[in-house]
């Protein structure tokens, strides 16, 4: 299977309304999506990258112009645009930066996809996922002026619903109130707080006071590059720490396990580097006998699609961000697999399991350019 092009798209996503963590608001889901063409079809891969990401992780802008068209550029002068030796070269480009690991994730998303359909296999079953469903949980984010009222009702909705966690997110000063607020109504999911990094690491006490919430993990406190100051936290707390924006690279998982920085692993395929970096990252989580989910980026469905069959895999051991992008997009170009708000089904049809909604697309791209790879 020879390619013969592949295109940029970028293409103008919304939220439903917007999602408030700890110093960042998002509204704009301008997302990157990138199509390769063979003479046997198309296929689609998304990249995670999004306006105003917070480090780690990149924006849409500054992949767009720099390592996708590194990639691509690479592509074309090295490769000999069989779909096997593109994927080899999407594996062994060594990324340097989260953002090229976003761009590598999503030419290997497409190219799986093509590789699947041309074999008649599943990705559920190419990923080694050991269920055919997997579970799925919902986020509860800040409310606009830490206003509880308004977070009890986000979080007795989504108590009416088959989720099987909640997770919220918490900053200094927005932390107990909430999880006392959660506290008054039993709920009886796990729940994780997210702090994304927040913290200072001369907070622990405070964080040590959280111990009291009973809480399944209490993610990402600190910024991502502080793993010794993680470490020693879990040494204090009996909440597992977790960690999210840390995790950016298989390497980081391991030494993170390894030094016993992390007790909770979220995954975040698009960040690691696409489906085989995961793989591994969850391997790794397995082996160290470290809880890991699938985290996400409020993907598309057709990111998601992916991120759902790899937590279909053994080391997965807690309910991922895998809920329907519809819950949270405007519209959204490339259906989902299909859910009951507590678990999502995997699909065992050839490729990814996500499909185009080529006028929903089209509607809203905003621009797209172009790279022939054979006349
Ligand atoms: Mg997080």
């Amino acid at each position: 299977m020879r390619i013969e092009e592949v295109e940029v798209v970028v293409v103008g996503l919304e939220l439903r309304t917007p999602i408030r963590s700890a110093g960042l608001v998002q509204r704009d889901k301008t997302t990157l999506f990138v199509k390769v063409t063979t003479e046997a079809g198309s296929s689609w891969g998304e990249c995670t990258a999004y306006p105003g990401a917070r480090a780690p992780d990149p924006t849409p802008e500054e992949v767009e112009q720099g390592a996708l068209d590194a990639l691509v550029r690479r592509l074309v002068e090295t490769c000999d645009s069989g779909v096997e030796s593109a994927l080899d070269l999407v594996a062994a480009c060594s990324p340097d930066s989260v953002g090229a690991q976003s761009v590598a994730a999503a030419l290997e998303m497409a190219l799986l996809d093509l590789e699947l359909l041309a074999a008649r296999r599943s990705l559920a079953d190419a990923v080694g996922a050991t269920r055919g469903e997997v579970e799925t949980g919902l986020l509860v984010g800040i409310p606009e002026g830490r206003d509880l009222g308004r977070f009890v009702e986000e979080v007795e909705r989504a108590l009416e619903t088959p989720t099987r966690r909640l997770r919220i997110k918490i900053e200094p000063g927005w932390d107990r109130l909430p999880l006392e607020a959660l506290r008054e109504r039993d709920v009886e999911v796990p729940v994780l707080a997210d702090a994304n990094g927040s913290y200072d690491v001369r907070e622990r006490a405070s964080l040590r006071a959280l111990d009291a919430f009973g809480l399944r993990c209490l993610e990402q406190p600190f910024a991502p590059h502080e793993l010794e100051a993680h470490r020693r936290l879990a040494d204090e707390l009996a909440t597992p720490v977790g960690l999210d924006e840390s995790l950016w690279s298989v390497e980081r998982v391991r030494e993170a396990v390894r030094t016993g920085a992390c007790g909770v692993a979220c995954l975040k395929p698009g960040r690691l580097g696409g489906v085989a970096a995961t793989i591994e990252a969850a391997a790794a989580c397995g082996s160290a006998a470290v809880d890991c989910f699938v985290g996400g980026f409020f993907e598309s469905g057709l990111g998601r699609s992916v991120n759902a069959a790899l937590a279909g895999r053994p080391e997965c051991t807690l309910p991922g961000d895998l809920g329907d992008p519809a819950n949270y997009l405007v519209a959204n170009p490339f259906r989902y697999l299909p859910t009951d708000g507590g678990t999502v089904g995997l699909s065992g049809a050839p490729g990814l399991g996500s499909s185009l909604v080529v006028e929903l697309l089209e509607s809203r791209t905003l621009r797209s350019r172009r790279v022939r790879l054979r006349p």
